[in-house]
Formats: structure tokens, C-alpha cells, sequence
């Protein structure tokens, strides 16, 4: 999928051959295998990827995923989408993204300990604060940071905090990061719902998802008015036309591990949930669950993927066919989370730390400048937007690339 998207951009951009290639296939592929002692004594041995997709424009930057699922295919693909997106939000960094195939949820908070210590331990020479800064992303957090941090700075001999982010507050990392990516998908959805002309008073969601970036994006859009109709996670979704209390909600995910059984609203297929007509419709899962099925009968005004890449090529060309949906494409959509990390990274290396609000506020107006670059390039050169957003972040790699030339 991500090579398929990147095609048809240097084919719009008609970009020379050499600088396609370039820019198409990544700098650095590593994997690692990482024997772990499992709590019952047996040592199982776990594959860790790292894909460090260019280097020109800065460090690479990405989160790290856990997950059965995850392959070197899918790191790559991964990679290459965060390149687009911080080109287009403007940071100085390359793309890179991890991950290691296990499933965290079946694993004890000892056994994934160890299992993060191993694999920074194994990657200690391919990253760095100036080459290459993990985060969390799917089944990884905070705490994993902090392991990461901790394995890293131990072996440097001192507290490297700028090594990754998305880390405790209380080891340099940064107010507002946790909901950074959900609030960030907030923002867009109601800033595009402005300017379809809906107002967010008598706008609806419905969301795919509830875990950071799910959770927060339905706490950032109940505070601004809209009504959350449909939330589902991996073992169900929940219904109430009349809108879901989302704080109630968080409330009971805390205490049983699902949305699912949550008594003021009703239980729902979550394929049929995709289907309901709302203002706003926000994949915050997985890949793919947007594709050539369902993508003629979806009843929303917005699609906005807070997910990685949630919508299939075949369902992209079906959705620009109807011409009816607001698609805030992934690399736009989630970028806040990034965006926050940034902010976190240079405080790091300023040894300085920023407000709250302040961070905030940067966060907005870096996602504001990102979407009306997105709406100005898709009008002015008749792309849809998920098109315009990559050629905007293509354009910016294969510049710095051009400007710097070949070396030797
Ligand atoms: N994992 C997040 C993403 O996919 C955040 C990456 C980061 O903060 O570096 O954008």
C-alpha cells in the first residue's frame, strides 16, 4: 500500500528516476533476534525490526510496535508513511518506525521488561538522539520508553533522555504527549467539520478503536460538542444514538479491559458500526479496515484515519469516485502525535521544559498549517488529499536529497 501510494505520486510529480528510487526504498534494515527469559523458565527468542527509511533531513523518527502480526514488510511500509508525515508537518526528522512480533497482551509486565531491555540492547548501535528516536505506537507505552531509556542510558553511563519520546513526564518527557495524537485528530475533525459547514454542536462520530489514540480522540470531540455515537474495540463495539458519555466509558474500559458490556448503550456488530451514517467516521486501529467491501457504503461526511494506514488503495479509488467524503488522510490526521514528540525531543536537548498550554498551542497551530497546505495543494493541482499530503512530504525528501547530492 505504501509503495503503491508513493508510485502514484512520483508519477504525478514526475519525479526523475534516481530520486524516485531514493526516496522510495529505505536507507537502513535491521533486525534483531532478542532471547528472552520467559516467567515459567523457558527462553523463547522474539524477531525486533527496525526500518530507518532516509537520513537526510534529520534523525529518523517513529514509534516502536508490539504485536502478533508485526513483519518486516509492515515496519517498512510503516516507516516510509512517517517519513511523508513529518516532512509535511514541517520536523526535521526521517522516518523510522519498529517493532517486534510478540503479543504483549498474553506477556507479564516482567517478561515485556525484558523483552524491551533486550531488543535496545540489540539495537544500541543503530540508534541515537541524532539518528534515530523511537516512541510508542501499537501495544507499546510510556513504560516502555522508559525501559528504553533506562537500557540506553545505562550503557551510555548518563541519562540520555532525547533517545526517545513519548516517555514519564518525570524523565523529561514532555506535558500533553499522551493525548497528543488523539487530540490532534480531534482538532482536524472539527476543523473540517467548520468548514464543510457543520457545526460540531450537531455533529456525530463513531469510532473504530479505543485504545490511546481512540480514547482521546473521543474525549477531545465530546468536549467539543459532538455527539459520540459508536465505539468499538478488538472485542466488540457499543451503540447509543442519543451519544455515548465518553468519560463514563473510559471509566468502565479501566476497570473491565473493554467497551464491550458498557450498560448505556447498546451492543453492535463493529463492521455494521462502520457502516452508520455519521458526520465523522475514525478508524484508531489497525491497517486495511477501510477497503474495496465497504468503501462504496460507508454514510460519513469525514473520514479521518487516526489509524496508519486504515484505507486500501482499491477503497481510495472508490472513495475519490463518490466524491462525497472528507478523507483527512493518516499522515495528516495523526501527526499530532509526532508533532508532540518533536516538541519533546528539542526540550530534551535544550534542557528546558515548555508549559502545558504552551505545548498545546503549537500542537494546533503546526496540524492547522498542515491541513490548509493539504486543502491549498489538493485544490491547485486537482489531487485527492491523501495525495496531495504525500507529494507535499515527497517533494520535501527528494529536495533535501537534490540539494545535498551524491556522497562519494
Ligand atoms: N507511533 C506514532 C506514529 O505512528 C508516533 C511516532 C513518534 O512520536 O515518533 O505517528
Amino acid at each position: 500500500m505504501a509503495a503503491a501510494q508513493f508510485d502514484r505520486v512520483a508519477d504525478a510529480l514526475e519525479l526523475d528516476q534516481s530520486i524516485r528510487d531514493r526516496c522510495k526504498w529505505p536507507k537502513r534494515i535491521v533486525t534483531v533476534t532478542c532471547p528472552v527469559q520467559l516467567d515459567d523458565g523457558r527462553v523463547e527468542t522474539f524477531f525486533g525490526h527496525r526500518v530507518q527509511h532516509h537520513l537526510s533531513r534529520g534523525p529518523t523518527k517513529g514509534g516502536l510496535r508490539y504485536h502478533p502480526k508485526v513483519s518486516i514488510g509492515e515496519v517498512a511500509a510503516l516507516a516510509m508513511w512517517m517519513n511523508w508525515k513529518c516532512a509535511l508537518a514541517g520536523l526535521p526528522y526521517g522516518g523510522g518506525k519498529g517493532g517486534i512480533t510478540c503479543d504483549p497482551t498474553t506477556m507479564s509486565y516482567g517478561e515485556q521488561e525484558r523483552l524491551t531491555r533486550r531488543f535496545t540492547m540489540e539495537m544500541i548501535p543503530f540508534i541515537g538522539v541524532e539518528t534515530d528516536v523511537m516512541a510508542p505506537d501499537m501495544g507499546t507505552n510510556e513504560q516502555t520508553m522508559a525501559w528504553i531509556l533506562d537500557t540506553y542510558s545505562t550503557h551510555a553511563g548518563y541519562l540520555v533522555p532525547g533517545i526517545v519520546t513519548g516517555k514519564p513526564v518525570g524523565l523529561q518527557g514532555t506535558e500533553g504527549r499522551t493525548e497528543a495524537t488523539g487530540r490532534g485528530v480531534g482538532f482536524l475533525v472539527y476543523r473540517v467539520l467548520d468548514r464543510l459547514g457543520i457545526s460540531s454542536s450537531h455533529a456525530s462520530a463513531v469510532i473504530q478503536g479505543f485504545g490511546n489514540v481512540g480514547r482521546h480522540a473521543a474525549l477531545t470531540l465530546a468536549a467539543y460538542g459532538v455527539k459520540v455515537m459508536g465505539i468499538s474495540d478488538v472485542k466488540g463495539a457499543v451503540w447509543n444514538e442519543s451519544g455515548i458519555d465518553v468519560k463514563a466509558l473510559c471509566r468502565h474500559v479501566d476497570l473491565t479491559g473493554s467497551v464491550v458490556g458498557y450498560a448505556e448503550a447498546e451492543a453492535m456488530d463493529p463492521e455494521e458500526m462502520l457502516l452508520q451514517e455519521c458526520d465523522a467516521l475514525i478508524p484508531a486501529a489497525v491497517e486495511r479496515v477501510i477497503n474495496g467491501e465497504n468503501a462504496g457504503k460507508l454514510q460519513c461526511r469525514v473520514l479521518a484515519e487516526a489509524a496508519n494506514g486504515p484505507t486500501t488503495p482499491d477503497a481510495d479509488l472508490i472513495l475519490e469516485e463518490r466524491g462525497d467524503v472528507f478523507v483527512i488522510p493518516d499522515i495528516l490526521c495523526n501527526a499530532g502525535g509526532v508533532i508532540v514528540s518533536y516538541f519533546e525531543w528539542v526540550q530534551n536537548l535544550q534542557r528546558f521544559n515548555w508549559s502545558r498550554s504552551e505545548v498545546l498551542t503549537k500542537l494546533e497551530t503546526k496540524l492547522q498549517q498542515s491541513l490548509e497546505r493539504v486543502i491549498y495543494t489538493a485544490e491547485k493541482r486537482g489531487m485527492p488529499f491523501r495525495m496531495a499530503a504525500t507529494a507535499l512530504g515527497v517533494e520535501e525528501t527528494a529536495g533535501a536529497k537534490g540539494m545535498r547530492g551524491l556522497f562519494p
